[in-house]
């Protein structure tokens, strides 16, 4: 009877499909200790896991399976970024797009296009300038934007998301004047919103749909697996978003790996404890981030010695050490990882003491994370390691920083300064990504940067602080494996291991032999999750990207 029940139950489970073997394939992945591994097939099973990774020297398997060319192209794991903004991602795609802008008038100029282009707008959103590009050199103020829309509300995000500013409907609507004070961490100044005053204008911000969420979600979804992400650590991700991606795995639109942290403690009453995980690991609630300072471009990251270039402030420090302690024990005890944002050495070194003593409470396995790392006392990094203290690192700040990071630190306090290998040297664990929609999401730029210190125009000559630059194996473990040891997934995914997940792309170049300025202009042609093929770039698209 048990027989008869085990074969129709193995009969009505039977699979869509056999085993895939996917061969002549340039295979390359980095082991846990950052060396390059090669294989030329890949076996898959029928539920979408590797079932054996061949290199040449393997005989091919025994049995039935599909067969699958891969026509000698490139094949690796599904690249993983560590932190970004999923929902804002899709939001930014739907918003007015200010990143690029060249000058305060350019600005001006695509704010005047898209308000004529969206009548229906009752707020006009946008995202992404950098006054640091703009020949100006200066903060838009309120007036600014009244010159161009002053009959309904403008807000717009500075590109690091630190700074705000408002046209005056807007902040009429919003209920803030220019006597308005400022709370403790914020600062306001000419209708411009600097960290903890961002609140005071943001909550007139007429709240997201659901439906408009879950299009956010679909558009960040399908940006992601266009430049090979198969998994992200969803940050600062708030209740509405945590429904939205609820709402797509019951529908099972939810392709990208997600692993979340939630918006600082707002969400503890819905979602007390980490969940297990959903969907076909598709998603989890994972941890809890919080923010110790602000960041470098609005002077709001928290310094040990004041700014080099305004010596009156050290930037802003957010919570007390009491205070910090106690909001990181609280997620902790509630079973969350812990993920703090710091930016500047004072933030970093507050920071690893709470980790120290919570270390010391929970153990290090909690795998405590510390997201950006960028500036650190040289002293502080050896603390990492010992506290079990991951550094999520975001490649492309580097080089998006460099010249305002030697303006605002000077010469002196750059030894500790996105300081990659002295943190891998030091036996800390790192897990890198791109802190999209704040960069691209797209991770090539990302690994070219970690081997190079360079932009994408090879700027500058010889690399920026180049004993920081890791080897491509170490950088593509960071984008994998360490991003997935970071959200406790690296037994699921994050390499292509038997038993794990088929999640994989194919790309239309060896990232090992060709030049950093090349690597970062990498397509992707193919991604696959689980086994299936989840995006392909137009035919027509990739023979005119290849070669180049
Ligand atoms: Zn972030």
């Amino acid at each position: 009877m048990h027989k008869l029940l085990f074969a129709l139950t193995a009969l009505l489970s039977s699979p869509a499909w056999p085993d895939t073997l996917i061969s002549n394939v340039n295979g390359i992945q980095a082991s846990s200790g950052g060396r390059i591994e090669h294989f030329d097939s890949l076996l898959m099973d029928e539920n979408g896991r590797v079932k054996q990774v061949l290199s040449n020297a393997h005989p091919r398997p025994n049995g039935d399976y599909r067969r699958i060319d891969g026509h000698g192209r490139t094949l690796l794991p599904g690249l993983i970024d560590a932190h970004g903004h999923v929902l804002g991602l899709g939001f930014s795609a739907m918003q007015l797009d200010l990143v690029g802008t060249s000058s305060l008038d350019d600005l001006k100029q695509r704010l005047r296009a898209y308000a004529a282009a969206h009548p229906e707008a009752r707020w006009i959103i946008g995202r992404g300038w950098n006054q640091e590009l703009w020949p100006e050199v200066r903060f838009p103020t309120a007036a600014d934007l009244d010159s161009v829309v002053s009959d309904r509300p403008v807000v717009l995000e500075r590109v690091d998301g630190h700074a705000m500013v408002a046209n005056s409907a807007a902040m009429k609507a919003a209920g803030v004047s220019a006597t308005t004070p400022a709370p403790s961490g914020g600062r306001i100044e000419n209708g411009l919103f600097v960290d903890n005053a961002l609140e005071l204008i943001g909550k007139a911000v007429p709240p997201a749909t659901a439906a408009e969420n879950d299009e956010a979600l679909a558009k960040a979804q399908e940006i992601l697996l266009a430049y090979g992400i198969t998994g992200v650590g969803s940050m600062s991700t708030s209740l509405d978003a945590w429904n939205a991606m609820r709402r797509a795995g019951e529908a099972r639109r939810l392709k990208v790996r997600l692993m979340v942290y939630a918006d600082e403690l707002k969400l503890l009453s819905e979602v007390p404890k980490p969940t297990s995980w959903l969907y076909g690991d598709r998603l989890r609630m994972s941890g809890i981030k919080f923010y110790a300072d602000g960041a470098l471009g609005s002077r709001g990251a928290w310094l040990k010695q004041p700014y080099s270039d305004k010596p009156g402030t050290r930037g802003l420090q957010f919570h007390s050490d009491a205070e910090m302690l106690r909001l990181a024990d609280t997620a902790a005890s509630h079973g969350f990882q812990v993920a703090t944002h710091a930016i500047g050495d004072a933030a970093n070194a507050q920071v690893i003491g709470v980790y120290e003593q919570l270390s010391k409470k929970y153990g290090r396995e909690r795998r405590w994370r510390i997201e950006h790392f960028q500036i650190a006392e040289p002293a502080d990094i050896p603390r990492l390691a010992p506290a079990g203290i991951i550094a999520s690192m975001q490649p492309t700040h580097q080089t998006s920083d460099r010249l305002m990071a030697e303006k605002r630190l000077g010469p002196k306090r750059l030894a500790g300064a996105y300081a990659w290998q002295t943190v891998l040297k030091s036996g800390a664990k790192l897990a890198f990504g791109s802190d999209f929609p704040v960069e691209s999401p797209n991770p090539f730029p990302g690994l070219a940067a970690a081997i190079s210190r360079q932009d994408m125009n090879g700027e500058p000559p010889g690399g920026w602080i180049a004993s920081e630059r890791l080897t491509f194996g170490q950088a593509l473990q960071a984008f994998t494996r360490g991003a997935a040891y970071a959200g406790f997934a690296e037994q699921r995914f994050g390499s292509l291991e038997p038993g794990k997940w088929a999640d994989f792309i194919l790309v239309d170049r060896d990232p090992t032999s060709v030049d950093p300025q090349s690597l970062a202009r990498t397509q992707v042609l193919e991604t696959w999750i689980a086994g299936k093929k989840v995006c392909s770039r137009a035919p027509s698209a990739s023979p005119l990207e290849r070669g180049k």
